[in-house]
């Protein structure tokens, strides 16, 4: 991408012209400030290298135990994929799915979109399926949550700790390594780059800001003249269905946010993890859950809980609830305050599922007959339920909006 581009942006809809912008360096909106482009220098072959490694360390992750514990002679060991498969023993299929699908099955189809991808436009010739293959992976990933299992696994050693002798396995290792390398190939590719590898647009093609506004694809940044080539309504590049704004944003985030508060009452109120040691049980809510760490395992650990499974998803439902209303009235207070609070909900809302993750990996490991058991209680259900209602909530509401009551006092949006 050169400078003097046409750019829309994802987060208010302005047009701009894309600033020259130095290797590494990002370009910003001149209204809101998110980033409108970030120029990574051969960023398409260092994440095709950063997925060879992340794939052999998925395998890794998979084959080995990443904790074997060790209690009156009794052991036992979890793999990645294991986690999902006790909480199934127990009659949870839902949050089974939910575990296995953002702590294996998402990572998994991260890395194979990625090789799919990178490796043709690292050559030069771009079979057909490149394009449906590139527009499913910034949906994809917001669902791959291997740097918050990671810390679960971490939290769960902990309180392990105090009641067992634990061992590392090989596996932990590569987990750490696999979050590392997922997260510097994500930070290496622009998806600008990306689409524009794929098929470079014609700058004569390009709509002018005076034209009648063009519509910005929210999958491949593309701008498309709203006139003759778009009639079929998807995008002149990706073919991805084309939207001045998501459609019924509102309407559907509502209707996720409720659905969020209904479930956050049963899933702070009944038992999310039931215990029992040498002859005595315990069912915790989520409060006490913290109270018990805050006395018997450590501070640390109490507050990572606290904020993860209390504040964060509290802070997500009452941010979404406060941009429905602030567009509902039709606010021009402070748009880009309200468009960095909607960033802040797309980026917190995974770090909820520590809770659910840790309870699962406590279930496989603590399973030692009558001696002692750890299983996921009712309250995790509707826990994991707020957690996808609110990630699917954030996707689904349109940052525009904000924007578009304050439309007339600048200049042309997308
Ligand atoms: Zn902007
Ligand atoms: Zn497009």
């Amino acid at each position: 991408m050169t400078g003097n581009e046409l750019i829309g942006c994802h987060d208010c809809g302005l047009l701009q012209r894309l600033p020259d912008v130095p290797a590494s360096g990002v370009a910003t909106c001149t209204r809101c400030g998110s980033a409108l482009y970030r120029r990574k220098p051969h960023g398409v072959e260092r994440a095709l290298a950063l997925t060879a490694a992340g794939l052999i360390l998925f395998v890794i992750a998979n084959s080995f135990p990443f904790l074997v514990l060790e209690m009156k002679g009794q052991m036992t060991q979890i793999t990645l994929y294991g986690a999902a498969g006790a909480i199934l023993d127990q009659g949870m299929p839902s949050i089974a799915v939910l575990v296995f699908a953002t702590s294996v099955l998402a990572p998994f189809l991260l890395l194979i979109l990625l090789l799919a991808v990178l490796a043709p436009l690292r050559t030069g010739a771009v079979p057909p399926f490149v394009p449906f293959l590139a527009r499913l992976l910034p949906r994809l990933t917001p669902w791959v949550m291997t740097e918050v299992f990671a810390l679960s696994i971490l939290v769960a050693l902990v309180k392990l700790t105090n009641m067992a002798d634990v061992l590392l396995g090989i596996s932990l290792y590569a987990i750490f390594g696999l979050m590392f390398v997922l997260s510097a190939t994500l930070s290496n590719l622009d998806l600008h780059d990306i689409w524009e590898r794929i098929s470079p647009v014609s700058p004569a093609r390009e709509p002018s800001p005076s034209d009648a506004r063009p519509i910005l694809c929210h999958t491949c940044g593309l701008l498309n003249a709203p006139n003759g080539e778009t009639a079929d309504g998807r995008c002149r590049r990706c073919r991805d269905d084309l939207h001045p704004r998501k459609p019924n944003s509102l309407q559907r985030t509502w209707a996720l946010v409720i659905a969020a508060m209904v479930c956050y009452l049963p899933a702070n109120m009944m038992p999310i993890m039931i215990s029992g040691y040498g002859g005595w049980y315990r069912s915790d809510t989520i409060m006490e859950g913290v109270i018990y760490m805050l006395l018997y395992d450590s501070w640390v650990l109490a507050v990572i809980i606290f904020v993860a499974s209390v504040l964060v998803p509290l802070t997500k439902i009452l941010i979404l609830l406060y941009l429905l209303i602030s567009v509902r009235m039709r606010s021009r207070w402070r748009p880009q305050d309200r468009t960095r609070l909607y960033r802040v909900t797309e980026i917190i809302g995974k770090w909820s599922m520590v809770d659910i993750y840790v309870v699962a990996i406590m279930a496989v490991l603590v399973n030692l007959g009558n001696f002692g058991f750890v299983r996921a209680g009712l309250g995790a259900i509707f826990f994991g339920a707020v957690v996808v209602f609110t990630m699917i909530a954030a996707m689904s509401f349109d940052p525009r909006l904000i924007w578009d009551a304050a439309e007339r006092n600048h200049g042309a949006t997308a």
